[in-house]
């Protein structure tokens, strides 16, 4: 079983910090839990608000408060924890976190092996800091300017403009992969922007099909005005499903964060109902998606099935990497199953074995199915699974708006974050 994450996050200038990690401490000890404490200094709103902080000091087990309250809110200030006696105290009871910690041990999955730990390795905290840095603006600014970056951007993002991504494109299709583009670019704030970013897809697919290139294309939401005004939003992607449609080309609405997937899957639902060209994406980590998906099967709407991108609280997503998978190989089997054309977008070895196993063993041949995988991660997967026969689209990001989807990337692994460290460090030699 993975190691505990035990968690103090706290102001740096909070007078109950130190007493907090004493008391965990003296729990884990207590109930023979070997878990080293990670302290998480919070020095602003908006990182407090990336890791849904409500004050000081706050301890977390697996990425759960131990002492939830009522109050919502984002604070810096100190905490106040009533006690089993009564009374009111900077630090939570003693009690609250033996609960906590039997309710997290008990929670547990008993076995996730080696590659639940490497996803685990960042912890819930890393990986929601760069889910955070992904939404600011500040930070873009400063990442686009280090020279270090460069490197690592190159590798994920095929081209800053249309002559560098088709060519990233012809070389793809002749080593025999499908494709889809996403012009990147996300939550847009003018109906201006977003009709803009709906011409560079319009622009986009008259080119992919001028050259005879795989008309395939993939777009957020977001991009399209939809925190804007979401009926709005809908003419706007219609525009685009309207070219698609006319050239025979095929849409894929991208899934953001939680608070969108209604609205994404109604657009795209309905843009489907109206033209069959459209298919949406379902996300393994959430907990409604068993019923999306049969939802999706009934309509006969394809879907790209993936694990998630965002950083999404315990309420409506599974936070275990255990959870996720297993919800992910549950999700897999029904689709291929039933569903219509799915894809199976993971770059997770065990999860594409198992796909390749049950679809072998129920009679499901690889022209009804595809893998997807992303540019420039597991190019050795993806050329495997080409030399097996199975049908594999790389998804093909390019434009000047990298840094979100850049920093999503870099929050899915922790080898990614190592060599933007080493380059620090080397950069701060020169
Ligand atoms: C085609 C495609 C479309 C997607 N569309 C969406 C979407 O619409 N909405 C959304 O929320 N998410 C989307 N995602 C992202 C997805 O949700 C995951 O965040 C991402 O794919 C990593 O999960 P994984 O399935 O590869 O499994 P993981 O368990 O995260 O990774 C398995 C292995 O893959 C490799 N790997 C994974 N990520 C990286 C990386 N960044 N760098 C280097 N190696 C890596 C590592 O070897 C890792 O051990 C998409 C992913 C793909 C492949």
């Amino acid at each position: 079983m993975p190691t505990l994450r035990a968690e103090l996050l706290f102001t740096p200038d909070c007078p109950h910090a130190d007493r907090a990690e004493t008391l965990l401490r003296h729990v884990l000890a207590t109930e023979g839990v070997t878990a080293p404490i990670e302290r998480v200094p919070i020095d602003d709103l908006d990182h407090a608000a990336g890791l849904g902080f409500h004050g000081s000091p706050t301890i977390r087990l697996d990425g759960i408060d131990v002492a939830p309250g009522s109050d919502d809110s984002i604070a810096l200030a100190c905490r106040r924890y009533a006690q089993p006696d009564g009374t009111i105290d900077g630090v939570p009871p003693e009690a609250a976190i033996r609960d906590a910690l039997h309710a997290r041990l008990a929670a547990r999955a008993p076995r996730p092996g080696p590659m639940a730990r490497a996803r685990e390795v960042p912890g819930h905290v890393m990986r929601a800091g760069f889910v955070w840095a992904s939404q600011r603006d500040s930070l873009e600014h400063l990442t686009k300017r280090l020279p270090l970056t460069r490197g690592l951007v190159r590798r994920f993002i095929a081209g800053e403009d249309l002559p560098s991504v088709l060519t990233s494109l012809t070389r793809l299709h002749e080593a025999g992969f499908a494709t889809t583009v996403d012009v990147l670019g996300e939550s847009v704030t003018s109906e201006a922007d977003a009709s803009a970013a709906s011409d560079r897809y319009i622009e986009l697919l008259s080119a992919l099909v001028e050259r005879g290139l795989d008309a395939n294309v993939s777009l957020k939401l977001t991009q399209m005005g939809l925190d804007i005004d979401p009926a709005a939003c809908r003419r706007t992607v219609g525009r685009v499903v309207d070219r698609a449609v006319a050239s025979g080309a095929f849409v894929r609405v991208d899934m953001e964060d939680h608070t969108r997937t209604e609205a994404t899957l109604a657009i795209a639902r309905e843009l489907f109902q109206r033209h069959g060209n459209v298919g949406v994406v379902i996300q393994s980590y959430l907990r409604r998606s068993a019923a999306d998906v049969e939802a999706l099967i009934a309509d006969g709407m394809r879907v790209r099935l993936c694990k998630g991108a965002y950083n999404e609280p315990a309420s409506v997503a599974f936070s275990s990497k255990a959870e996720v998978d297993d919800s992910y190989v549950r999700l897999t089997e029904r689709l291929l199953r039933d569903g219509t054309y799915p894809a199976i977008a993971t770059h997770d070895e065990r999860i594409i074995a198992h796909t390749r196993a049950f679809a072998a063993r129920e009679g499901i041949g690889p022209e009804r199915f595809e893998f997807q995988m992303l540019y420039g991660i597991r190019r050795d997967l993806q050329e495997g699974l080409i030399a097996a026969g199975y049908r594999v689209r790389v998804y093909v990001p390019f434009g000047r708006e990298w840094y979100p989807y850049f920093m999503r990337r870099l929050a899915e692994r922790p080898a990614n974050v190592l060599f933007i460290i080493r380059n620090l460090v080397r950069e701060g030699r020169r």
